[in-house]
């Protein structure tokens, strides 16, 4: 069954919030320069999967999306979900197939140093209140 099934959307409407967090240099290393396409060598970060952890247990939706494959045509899926799980990671979605670019313009977005600095603040900016 696919993971983007429409019972698993309309669960994701149901949340709070739907937060879209990227993988490789956001909340790990990203593979070796020596080894670019190794992403079993990456790194986590783990005070920033914490961050997401705490979102996740707030009731938002958290999907984890990357471009891993996205230029190889590799599929990195069944590995990258085994990563996240070994790391803790908790989330709702993996989704793949995302875009290759060099900059990302949009309205709801927020760059991970900024985001991971005070999440809280952030999440305030949005019109997102907790409590
Ligand atoms: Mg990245």
């Amino acid at each position: 069954m696919s993971i983007l099934s429409k019972e698993c959307n309309q669960y994701l409407d149901q949340m709070p919030l739907v937060i879209y967090v990227d993988i490789d240099k956001t909340i790990c290393t990203g593979p070796p320069e020596s080894d670019p396409l190794n992403y079993l060598r990456a790194l986590p970060y783990e005070t920033r999967i914490e961050a997401i952890n705490d979102l996740y247990d707030a009731g938002h939706a958290i999907v984890y999306w990357t471009a891993r494959g996205t230029k190889s045509g590799i599929n990195w899926y069944d590995e990258t979900y085994k990563q996240l799980k070994e790391w803790g990671c908790k989330f709702h979605q993996l989704k793949m197939c995302k875009p290759v670019y060099d900059m990302f313009i949009d309205d709801k977005a927020f760059n991970d140093m900024e985001f991971f600095n005070d999440p809280a603040k952030l999440l305030a900016q949005m019109g997102y209140s907790p409590s």
